[in-house]
């Protein structure tokens, strides 16, 4: 029987892998060969990655979000990967040296940019950040107007992945507002919020309920935002969410 071509599992090359923040290690994998390209993905999907023993044997899989939008993706079809290093399997991925091989599968996951919104609310939780910048990145790159507003929740400046890039996207898109939370340190001159998010803290940055809300991080985040919104009378429809675990 064919495998759909979602299903099959397709060598995919480490080209880079950097500690873009405390704990978070951004990797950028290319297709072998140009045949074992994935098919196209959609902003916020995900791939399951699996990585072998050094004999050749199967070791593990674990699911990652695609962190580059698909205009990001050139003819090398290279992929860029956001990892929060925990433990066993990230700790294994970590020890990747560039050139070595994994095995991508996918795309899959229906968490996606809305074809069109009249406004576009992202809220991220550490890691979380990963599918909201593939969103993010394509909603820019694209001729519209719908406003964007980034919410980004972080222990520490220091483990706030992509800080500078997103600044800079803030800088020079004029339709899109970035708000970086500290929630457990204190830094003079910080360009953001502070503390947990609130419903005060939304107020401060989005002036009504419409739009889509897109949501990913911790659970207790993630119930903590949406327990906000719905106070504020979002419905239920406007708001998507993807979990980790
Ligand atoms: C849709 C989705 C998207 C995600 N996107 C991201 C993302 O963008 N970035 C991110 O950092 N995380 C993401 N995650 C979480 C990610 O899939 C992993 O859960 C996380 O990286 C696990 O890290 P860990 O080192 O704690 O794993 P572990 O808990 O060590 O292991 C994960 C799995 O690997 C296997 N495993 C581990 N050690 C062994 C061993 N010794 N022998 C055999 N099997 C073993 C087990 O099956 C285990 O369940 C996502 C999850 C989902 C569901």
């Amino acid at each position: 029987m064919k495998l759909p071509p979602q299903a099959i599992q397709r060598p995919y090359k480490l080209m880079t892998r950097k500690e873009i923040a405390d704990g978070i290690l951004e990797m950028q994998f290319e297709p072998e060969h140009p045949e074992d390209r994935i098919p196209e993905f959609l902003p916020g999907q995900w791939v399951n990655l699996y990585l072998s023993n050094p004999d050749g044997t199967p070791f593990a899989k674990a699911a990652y979000s695609i962190a580059c939008a698909p205009s990001d993706v050139g003819a090398d079809g290279r992929l860029t990967l956001g990892v929060a290093m925990a433990r066993g399997f990230t700790q294994r991925l970590a020890a990747l040296q560039v050139g070595d091989i994994v095995r991508l599968q996918g795309p899959f996951g229906v968490f996606t940019l809305p074809a069109s919104s009249e406004r576009l609310t992202f809220f991220a939780g550490g890691i979380g950040i990963t599918p909201l910048r593939s969103m993010i990145r394509e909603a820019l790159s694209r001729e519209d107007t719908t406003p964007i507003t980034l919410f980004y929740s972080c222990k520490t400046m220091g483990s706030c992945a992509w800080l500078e890039e997103f600044r800079e996207l803030a800088a020079s898109h004029e339709r899109f507002s970035f708000v970086p939370i500290l929630t457990r340190e204190e830094v003079s001159d910080w360009d953001g919020e502070c503390g947990r998010c609130s419903a005060q803290m939304i107020d401060r940055h989005v002036a009504d309920a419409n739009g889509a809300f897109l949501l990913c991080g911790p659970t207790s985040f993630m119930e903590s935002v949406i327990g906000i919104l719905e106070s504020k009378g979002v419905h239920s429809k406007q708001i998507h969410q993807e979990r980790f675990s």
